[in-house]
């Protein structure tokens, strides 16, 4: 199937001929159809498989056909759960609509100023991309016309339900027109996200595309075992210095984590910069921009300020702390081998990790195979052989210092022989549990800061 199959306006079609795209992805295949048919549609798909274009291309088409009421609010409008992604929507709005007479695209994100997002809102707008909280705001203060509103598209819907935005999505939907085509994408379509559907959307045409489980054959998963503080930042260290790297993003769990890193980098003469929840917008798209110009080699960032990078020089992840959820491993191994490329995805694990190490790969469907590097070995022996057959994590004895030795002060021989037992302590605090009924991870608890898992420091 070729673009000209869709049947989509010719200014569109231009574009995504300027873009370099020469075949429809599966999703952008299933999809487009059915919304230029006017039908409601519900999507399974995670970011990296083309679904930004499979519901931007329908609706530029829709606005190739001028409005039928005249008033100057929105008639389209997409909500996303964080302001990247925000962005990533709007500049592919503008690429793809850019030989269409006057489309304009509009961005309301929290963290922006008022004044001018008032002034954004008092013209004309054909596309309004925004995060829900601020909308709202502005919702309330009567600064929205929601009456030519034909299109409401719900982008990665699961992740607005874990940050707890969905009432907020709700209350946004009300104030739209019954009459709206409304589109919900998301990376699972589970109980919960059906129940948001049921109330949104009219008759969906379900779609479902590569699940996780498929999606991730072009990133080479390594993992390196890290004694301790220090020998995590001597493994980074030399996974930073492997030529083939050309950028990186390193994720850490905290937000201090990521500065402090950032600075360490910075400190050892590497092109490094931090990206976290706690900068303000300026900061944020002037540290992306430097990314996307290659001003940056290494981003150190949190799972929330990462999420939508699309940048295709990305060729490794790193994990310097494993991430809460097993489906933030996913989001955050696919900012690498964008659009097909290869990618590496690098975890670094402590002995105690190793439980959670296993849901990650129940849910990804894929053993994370452990590597070692000569001189960097750690004291804990990989929890798999060369012959790929599992080994019960176990220390060394190799060594002749106490294999304990590494660990802080706190940690004691028996914190350490509880994490090689599952850390009692550890599980009962830990929000990551696996619902067998529909094997996705739930519990979202979603505070993004705290370490959900012993830090060695
Ligand atoms: P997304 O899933 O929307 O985050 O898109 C992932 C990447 O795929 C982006 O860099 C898009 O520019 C790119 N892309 C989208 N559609 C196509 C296509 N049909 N052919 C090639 N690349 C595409």
């Amino acid at each position: 199937m070729s673009f000209e199959d869709l049947n989509l306006h010719t200014s569109i079609l231009k574009a995504v001929h300027e873009a370099g795209y020469t075949t429809p992805t599966p999703i952008q295949q299933q999809a487009i159809p059915e919304l230029i048919a006017g039908q409601d549609v519900m999507a399974c798909a995670q970011t990296g498989t083309g679904k930004t274009a499979a519901f931007m291309l329908p609706a530029l088409h829709l606005l190739a056909t001028p409005a039928q009421i005249r008033c100057r609010g929105p008639r389209i409008l997409v909500l996303t759960p964080t302001r990247e992604l925000a962005l990533q929507v709007s500049d592919a709005a503008k690429k793809y609509g850019k030989f269409l007479p006057r489309i304009n695209v509009v961005s309301i994100l929290g963290g922006m100023p008022y004044p001018l997002q008032n002034k954004l809102l008092s013209q004309p707008v054909d596309i309004l991309v925004a995060t829900p909280g601020r909308l709202i705001d502005h919702i309330q203060r009567g600064r929205i016309d929601f009456r030519r509103l034909q299109m409401l598209v719900l982008d990665e819907a699961d992740r607005m339900l874990d940050m707890g935005f969905i009432d907020d999505v709700e209350t946004i939907a009300a104030a739209t027109p019954n009459t709206r085509q409304t589109l919900l994408f998301s990376a699972t379509l589970d109980n919960a996200i059906d129940k948001v559907a049921a109330k949104l959307l009219k008759l969906p045409k379900r779609i479902q595309v590569a699940s996780h489980k498929t999606k991730l054959e072009n990133i080479e998963q390594r993992l390196h075992y890290a004694d301790d503080m220090s020998h995590k930042n001597r493994l980074l260290d030399h996974v930073l210095r492997d030529e083939k790297l050309k950028q990186a993003i390193v994720f850490t769990a905290t937000k201090r984590d990521a500065d402090t890193l950032a600075d360490n980098l910075h400190a050892q003469g590497f092109a490094a910069a931090a990206l976290h929840g706690d900068m303000n917008q300026r900061e944020r798209n002037r540290t992306l921009t430097r990314l996307r110009n290659g001003g940056l080699r290494v981003l150190v960032a949190t799972d929330v300020a990462a999420r939508g990078i699309d940048i295709a020089a990305i060729t490794h992840v790193i994990n310097f702390d494993l991430p809460k959820f097993a489906e933030d491993y996913v989001h955050r191994i696919g900012r690498t081998g964008r659009a097909g490329a290869a990618g590496v995805a690098v975890s670094f694990a402590s002995i105690k990790d190793s439980i959670h190490l296993s849901k990650i790969e129940r849910y990804t469907g894929q053993r994370i195979v452990s590597h070692i590097i000569p001189g960097l070995e750690p004291r804990i022996k990989p929890r798999f052989n060369n012959n790929g057959s599992r080994n019960t994590p176990n220390v060394t004895q190799k060594r002749k210092r106490s294999p304990f030795s590494g660990y802080s002060g706190r940690a004691s021989f028996s914190a350490i022989n509880n994490g090689l037992n599952g850390n009692r302590n550890e599980q009962r605090s830990r929000p990551f549990s696996h619902d067998d009924r529909n094997g996705s991870f739930r519990n979202r608890s979603a505070s993004s800061a705290g370490h959900q898992f012993a830090r060695t420091k």
